[in-house]
């Protein structure tokens, strides 16, 4: 294994989302008959680090901040995955999160692991100064986990563009040298990839078109609801409107808005960007976050939260299809009630087409020749269809849900590139 520190951490509360990880993991390991060295490999990340420093608040006062970055199988490749800066982001739930991107990133087959940082820090109580001092301060601390070759951070959860320009800014200054590759989800100017803000919505329509023809379902018969208008949501809707898709239903944090006859993306959105919510739209039914769920539609798209569908609301869902664009929207209850009957694309392939244009801009760093949106687009298509293509007829030829299914593709492709490296003693 790799020289690296590892700093352990006690306990795990029973309804930690590893426990669904796991499950699938000992599920593979019976049904290829594993050996015990493989599965703790898959179960144990390579590397859990920790870091404190402090920061000079602009009061005068120091700051500590708690930062973390887990890495989880770099036997496919570098280890991938976002920095998310959250006042309870602790380590049960980054290495959860790592463990999935390991997961995500061979679903789509692209050549990396996974991996997943924090900074235990609420960005709503810190100035924009305070801020930079706190990105410096996680590259600084991790400045010699990372690297073009060994792990490659991006945004997440209250991260951005500008937050990875001051990483990326602190890694070079550090270490003497451009390596823009180091980090992805960059302003375009520093190297960032054309179609990003796009990608994991149009990756989960790639999905969605290929889903529906396997069902026979036309765009103008099918209606979506969506949960959540921002990036993911907000382009998701607006893509498969373009592609003749009725949406009925969208929401934000102020609630809902509803109309059998179809909403008007663009109008929407310009309402949402004067007044704040969808909510303002005139002419619709209003209905509220938990009322969304429940609607009658082909396709639900949750892009929200994590856990909205849980064993008290999963026998009121009444879609055909979920798909999972949001990480998590499905507690390990409300999949085992519905991923049987309703056509669930789990998050590790519904929402892959955002770390599949990361490593398309890490491709581009790597090269120093920089692709247009249609090549970005053109390549995505051809990824998240073969990938659909091979969890849809893994779920046919093993009678498993499609959550089982890409599991099943992701983890043996992780398999077996260990047992290639002879990791298995
Ligand atoms: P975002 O911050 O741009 O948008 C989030 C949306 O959710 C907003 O419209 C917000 O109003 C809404 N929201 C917040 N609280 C809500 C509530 N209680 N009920 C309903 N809606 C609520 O975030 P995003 O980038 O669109 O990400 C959405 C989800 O997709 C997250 O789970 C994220 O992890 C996942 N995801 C996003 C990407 C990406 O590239 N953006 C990639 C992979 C996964």
């Amino acid at each position: 294994m790799l020289p690296v520190r590892y700093v352990w951490y006690s306990q795990y509360m029973s309804t930690n989302p590893f426990d669904l990880y796991e499950e699938f993991v000992h599920k593979i390991a019976k049904r290829d008959n594993l050996d015990e060295t493989i599965t703790q490999q898959l179960l144990t990340p390579d590397a859990v680090h920790k870091e404190v420093f402090s920061i000079k608040r602009d009061s005068g006062e120091s700051e500590s901040i708690e930062v973390y970055r887990v890495q989880f199988s770099n036997a496919r490749g570098p280890y991938k995955g976002g920095i998310r800066f959250h006042p309870e982001a602790h380590l049960d739930e980054v290495k959860t999160l790592a463990a999935l991107m390991a997961v995500k990133t061979s679903v789509v087959n692209i050549p990396m692991g996974g991996g997943k940082g924090g900074a235990v820090v609420d960005t709503k109580q810190h100035s924009a100064g305070e801020i930079e001092q706190i990105a410096r301060g996680w590259m600084h601390s991790m400045q010699n986990v990372v690297g073009v070759d060994k792990d490659i951070p991006a945004p997440d959860v209250y991260t951005n563009s500008q937050i990875m320009s001051y990483m990326l800014d602190e890694y070079e200054r550090l270490h003497g040298y451009s390596s823009p590759g180091v980090i992805t989800g960059k302003p375009l100017v520093l190297g960032g990839s054309q179609g990003r803000s796009v990608a994991t919505s149009l990756g989960g329509v790639f999905i969605i078109e290929q889903l529906c023809a396997k069902l026979h379902k036309k765009p103008p018969e099918t209606t979506v609801a969506i949960q959540g208008f921002g990036n993911a949501g907000y382009h998701a809707a607006r893509i498969l409107a373009e592609r003749g898709y009725k949406i009925i239903a969208v929401s934000d944090s102020g609630g809902g808005i509803s109309t059998m006859h179809g909403l008007d993306i663009e109008h929407v959105q310009s309402v949402k960007q004067e007044h704040g919510s969808v909510t303002a739209v005139d002419g619709v039914e209003h209905v509220s976050n938990a009322e969304l769920l429940e609607l009658e539609c082909d396709i639900l798209i949750p892009a929200a939260l994590g856990d909205v569908i849980t064993s008290e609301n999963a026998s009121k869902i009444r879609a055909d299809i979920i798909i999972e664009l949001a990480n998590g929207p499905l507690t390990k209850e409300a999949s085992a009630m519905l991923d049987k009957d309703t056509h669930v694309v789990p998050d590790v392939l519904a929402n892959a087409g955002g770390v599949t244009v990361s490593y398309f801009e890490w491709v581009q760093n790597r090269t120093g020749y920089y692709w247009d949106e249609d090549e970005i687009f053109t390549r995505l298509e051809k990824i998240m269809h073969a990938a659909f293509e091979d969890v849809w007829t893994t779920a046919k030829e093993e009678s498993v849900t499609l959550r089982e299914a890409a599991y099943i593709v992701g983890l043996r492709r992780i398999i077996e590139s260990l047992r290639l490296r002879g990791r298995r003693t």
